[in-house]
């Protein structure tokens, strides 16, 4: 399923594109633009890693929305911990969405 172009979070509607020119503004994969409630994700990597660097991306929203204040460290790990947590059990997803 590909990545919907919006995502709503806690009243915030992010829109989410796909381009290439990403990796030469931000020298990775994606980026948010909090001002602007917008995620760029690089068009010219695969689908599965577009939606692992989405969830990237919500998690720096989750941080900005909530002034944890994480470093990019602490952002990827957590990003990469949850991708892993939803995409080996799909039950607790459906759970949690009921
Ligand atoms: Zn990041």
């Amino acid at each position: 399923m590909p990545i919907p172009k919006k995502i709503n979070y806690i009243g915030s509607d992010y829109t989410v594109e796909l381009e290439s020119k990403v990796t030469a503004k931000s020298g990775s994969m994606g980026l948010v633009d909090h001002a602007e409630q917008a995620i760029y994700i690089n068009c010219d990597i695969s689908p599965q890693m577009q939606a692992e660097t989405c969830l990237h991306e919500l998690v720096h929203v989750i941080d900005n929305k909530f002034a944890i204040e994480l470093d990019e460290t602490q952002v990827l790990r957590l990003s990469m911990g949850f991708y892993g947590l939803l995409r080996e059990n799909p039950k607790l997803v459906q759970a949690l969405m009921e």
